[in-house]
């Protein structure tokens, strides 16, 4: 059953859906969060009397455009680029862009609404954004990426800056995409703005760590939440949905605190690995040869690819969602649950539908929702913009160790915070409210903004 909300908080809810029509996604997100603020709003009135919560979800500033660009046969293809500039309380818009076809403007909202909430997590001086395009990389040439990409910032640009707007990467744009966006950036404003994007390359501006930082960051966060049970990772076997950035290196952190990583995803089907995912194997598929995970086996032959399978079937203790939102629904947390799953943390951002989350809070199992334990990829962010704005570079274990501390701190703040609300080891009610409580703060301080 779906939870009932607060009068109040019905209200807000049914403008957020009236003023916002069809984006289901972001009503979702938005959702999930209001349901767990009814407690927050008797202990702070005054949130309510300057009606934090209606302005929390208003975007300060909405961006759409046209990217036209030119293919390989010389064609002209139209994209839709968007950048949603939801809050700026806590320090300059900050989050991710995703280029994949099935993006539109409500899933933006839902991804930038989330990302203030988790920005504000971080305790890093970040605001929260999100941004992207329904451009579909896959079977694109490296030329028409870089055209697509330049097309991009040709508007994108006007909208940025190091203290105004930082995007990064997220599906579909990594290490090389930022390159051509940073390229043309500089280009149009004859400035190397290095803390205008992060996720930059080593030599030019990037952090160490950033890449690695998203997946490290969930184990991390796994490990706290492990060790609130007096439990470990050691042994543990575990699966991994998706095989991109953020599963690749979900996977290598769990195999070196030493647990074994089973299964792993994309789009077309599942890979069972009963000798633990080859993460060699795997980093050589997706990040130098671009390729799909039904080849895995042909390299691996104990490995078995299921064409059109559901990873979620597999059974483990720990499962790390870690492809993009709405992949694990009500029946799939029912089997994990039955099969003697004990944790999930989410690299993916929303990637449990409500009654998955719910079917995972009632049978008390670790539950760690993105907002908090996929910080660690923003958090780096943060700490690469530190690293520009010093023009210093850190070294791999210094900034490990500052991404370690920052999980670790997320995970006591949030924990705490659920405790204080009376809902002990409920992590979704305690980093919505510690995440909300932050920029709640700051609004006010900030005056009618
Ligand atoms: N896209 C990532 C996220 O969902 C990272 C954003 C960033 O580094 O700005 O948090």
């Amino acid at each position: 059953m779906t939870p009932v909300l607060d009068e109040n908080i019905e209200a807000i809810y049914q403008q957020v859906k009236s003023r916002n029509p069809g984006e289901e996604e972001f009503h979702q997100a938005v959702r999930e969060v209001l349901e767990t603020l009814g407690p927050v709003l008797v202990k702070y009135p005054e949130f309510a009397r300057e009606r934090i919560i209606e302005r929390v979800c208003e975007p300060e500033r909405q961006i759409i455009f046209r990217v036209p660009w030119q293919d390989d046969r010389g064609e002209v293809q139209i994209n839709r680029g968007f950048r949603v500039e939801f809050n700026s309380a806590l320090g300059p818009y900050k989050g991710g862009l995703r280029f994949h076809p099935s993006v539109t403007l409500g899933t933006v909202k839902f991804l930038g609404f989330e990302q203030v909430f988790k920005n504000a997590l971080t305790g890093m001086p970040i605001g929260g954004a999100k941004g992207g395009s329904d451009f579909d990389p896959k079977g694109r040439s490296d030329g028409e990426i870089m055209r697509f990409c330049q097309s991009f910032m040709l508007e994108l640009y006007r909208h940025l800056g190091e203290y105004t707007d930082v995007p990064a990467g997220d599906i579909g744009v990594s290490g090389r995409e930022i390159g051509y966006m940073f390229g043309q950036y500089k280009r149009i404003t004859n400035r190397y703005e290095s803390g205008v994007l992060t996720g930059k390359g080593i030599g030019w501006g990037g952090s160490l760590v950033r890449k690695e930082a998203t997946g490290y960051g969930v184990v991390y966060f796994v490990r706290e939440m492990l060790r609130t049970r007096n439990e470990t990772l050691e042994g543990k076997r575990c699966i991994v949905s998706g095989s991109g950035n953020v599963a690749i290196y979900t996977i290598e952190k769990l195999h070196q605190l030493g647990a074994k990583v089973v299964a792993c995803s994309d789009s077309g089907g599942v890979v069972v690995d009963e000798q633990g995912i080859d993460i060699d194997l795997l980093k050589t598929l997706k990040e130098v040869e671009r390729r799909r995970i039904c080849d895995y086996v042909k390299y691996r032959r104990e490995a078995v690819y299921q064409p059109g399978g559901n990873i979620w079937d597999v059974p483990c203790q720990i499962a790390l969602p870690s492809a993009t939102q709405n992949e694990l629904n009500g029946r799939d947390a029912r089997t994990l649950v039955r099969n003697g799953c004990i944790a999930v943390a989410e690299g993916a951002n929303m990637p449990t539908t409500p009654e998955g989350v719910r079917v995972f809070l009632e049978a008390g199992i670790a539950y760690g929702p993105g907002k908090a334990a996929n910080a660690g990829g923003v958090a780096t962010s943060a700490l690469e913009m530190q690293q520009n704005a010093s023009r210093d570079s850190w070294s791999f274990e210094f900034t490990e160790q500052r991404l370690d501390e920052i999980m670790t701190g997320i995970h006591t703040l949030v924990s705490e915070t659920a405790e204080e609300f009376g809902a002990p080891g409920n992590y979704v009610l305690g980093a919505n409210i510690a995440g909300f409580i932050k920029v709640a703060r700051a609004m006010l301080a900030l005056g009618l903004i």
